[in-house]
């Protein structure tokens, strides 16, 4: 007997089952779709199974519609492997038997013919060198012009983040944003930015990012949207 959902008589399922849940000290249930469309519940620690069932039930449309959303960029991924982002635009991939490591000619990126993860490996350090040169100094050029106090910046590849300030104004930038318009990077650093003055996501920390960015949402928008997109590699 499985613990959740319904089978009928031929063995079929048919209620949505949960591929994880998470219980804790929590007090209500939430749900959400990870990266691989999987169904992760997040439960109190004494609810039925159930409940938790019931839960899922009343959700089964919001479910289906993201975890197919998931899928669909997945392949959307797959379609692109060939074709590497920089700075919002998708630039062809050639393999160049001399190349000793990945160049850029403005049109197109070489690479020698050597396997994906040494390519990747190299990747990484080209776009970490390009977010050096083009992202670093325009966190130094907005951080001058709105009199912000920045502490030390520093560049790392970042699971789950874009950028971060501590509460010494130390700031993270995730390199991989070099693969995104430029508004779009500007749009993170001047948010990082805006948390020197501002430790929240209060009213006033949006009124200080639109004062500097006034068309930020677009900007905002388009890194949830296409996120994903600059964690491929
Ligand atoms: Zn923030």
């Amino acid at each position: 007997m499985p613990e959740f959902g319904l089978i009928n008589r031929y063995g079929k399922q048919l209620t949505m089952l949960p591929d994880q849940i998470i219980r804790s000290k929590r007090k209500t249930l939430s749900i959400s779709i990870n990266e691989n469309a999987k169904l992760i519940v997040r439960a109190p620690k004494r609810i039925s199974d159930q409940k938790i069932q019931d839960f899922i039930n009343e959700k089964e449309n919001w479910i289906t519609k993201n975890q197919s959303v998931i899928k669909a960029r997945a392949e959307d991924t797959t379609k692109d492997k060939n074709m590497l982002l920089y700075l919002g635009t998708l630039f062809p991939l050639k393999t160049d038997n001399d190349a000793k490591k990945i160049s850029f000619n403005g049109e197109e990126f070489l690479a020698g013919l050597q396997n994906k993860e040494k390519t990747n490996k190299s990747l990484k350090t080209w776009y970490k060198n390009k977010f050096k040169e083009v992202a670093v100094p325009r966190l130094f050029y907005f951080a001058e012009k709105h009199n912000l106090q920045v502490n030390q910046v520093r560049i790392k590849e970042q699971k789950t983040l874009w950028g971060s300030c501590s509460s010494r104004n130390n700031i993270n930038l995730n390199f991989l944003l070099i693969m995104a318009p430029l508004k779009v990077i500007d749009y993170v650093i001047i948010h990082e930015l805006a948390h020197t003055i501002h430790k929240n996501h209060s009213v006033n920390f949006w009124n200080a990012v639109e004062e500097i960015m006034p068309n930020y949402k677009e900007a905002k928008r388009w890194l949830k949207e296409n996120g994903y997109r600059l964690r491929t590699l």
